[in-house]
């Protein structure tokens, strides 16, 4: 666990003066209030409150898979015969929308620039060459890898829920028959997704599946929109398979587009390397964090998101500040001594 350092906890931002364009005003980093104790319900509320009922992530998924399933989303009696036509209109959705989503973002902080340096982490552009990249540049890189292996991946797993649930093996949830339970299985779909993350990214950082597979996410150490799919197929099949607890709770439609929209759009809106995007000078929507931010900068540390603390937890959390920083590389010294 950590050790102590000898200076009083403070909000500067670790590293070099100057290294960071911005950091967020509140640090440390604050993790979800549902795990600490004693309980503080006020900020529970809060917490629940800017993540499903504000201009929020989970609020904007939630409508977009209620639009698809109404809108573009096969029976599940199509869905129970594995054929070209259906599988082929899943795919062109999810390259729309990984177009849409990490494309629209990308225009809109990288090339249009709309917001300036306005609450943007690094003070670096993209990287427009480097030689680790595929195509030479990152985000042609991160295009591809996101494209070719990120949304077959995406695809590939919706389409064995749809035709699992068509035929009878993954157990089926109708929203009329038990509303409750439908509600909380969409409440705790990014729960799960945060546990089943971090367990699986620790795993990626040992050194022979880093090699293999993520150190081709790792190619970003500044990161946008189309970062956050690019990954090795190996790690696509491990990020994507949180969708199978779904052979064993029961789900609608709408929760497995839920949980895959989720994993897919918020990997883009996770990495635009900006704490928001600013509407009218004062709205904004919270995208990437500070929290991922860091471990794509230093690598040991914030192997998780905020929704479960389990960096906290585990001893791999760097909260933003400086005395965090100096934690981390005490820590990593300490790994290096062995
Ligand atoms: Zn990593
Ligand atoms: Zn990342």
């Amino acid at each position: 666990m950590n050790t102590q350092s000898t200076t009083s906890p403070d909000s500067t931002p670790p590293g070099r003066p100057g290294e960071w364009n911005h950091a967020p005003e509140q640090l440390p980093i604050a993790v979800s209030p549902f795990f600490s104790w004693p309980p503080r319900p006020r900020r529970m509320v809060a917490w629940v409150a800017a993540r499903w009922f504000a201009l929020a992530e989970n609020a904007i998924l939630t409508g977009l898979a209620v639009l698809c399933w109404a809108v573009f989303q096969p029976s599940l009696e199509t869905t129970a015969t594995l054929a070209p036509g259906w599988i082929a209109a899943i795919w062109l959705r999810n390259i729309v929308l990984m177009l849409i989503v990490a494309g629209g973002l990308h225009l809109w902080f990288h090339r249009a620039k709309r917001q300036g340096d306005r609450l943007k982490f690094d003070p670096r552009e993209l990287a427009k060459k480097g030689r680790m990249f595929t195509f030479g540049g990152q985000v042609a890189d991160n295009m591809f890898w996101s494209l070719a292996s990120g949304v077959s991946f995406w695809t590939a797993y919706e389409v064995l829920l749809f035709w699992a649930m068509g035929n009878g093996y993954a157990p089926v949830l109708l929203p009329a028959e038990n509303p409750i339970l439908f509600a909380a299985i969409l409440f705790l779909t990014p729960v799960w997704i945060s546990l089943h993350f971090y367990w699986i990214h620790r795993l990626l950082h040992w050194p022979p599946l880093y090699r293999l597979a993520h150190a081709l996410h790792h190619r970003n150490v500044n990161v946008g929109p189309w970062s956050g799919l690019s990954m090795h197929p190996v790690e696509h099949g491990l990020f994507f398979s949180s969708i199978l607890i779904h052979f064993i709770i029961p789900a609608h439609p709408i929760h497995i587009l839920f949980h895959m929209q989720h994993q897919s759009l918020t990997a883009a809106t996770s990495h635009t390397g900006f704490e928001g995007l600013i509407v009218r000078d004062q709205n904004r929507l919270a995208l990437g964090t500070f929290h991922h931010q860091l471990h794509h900068r230093y690598f040991e540390c914030n192997y998780g998101n905020l929704e479960v603390p389990w960096d906290k937890w585990f001893g791999s959390f760097h909260d933003g500040t400086q005395d965090a920083h100096v934690q981390m590389k005490e820590r990593r010294q300490r790994i290096a001594n062995g």
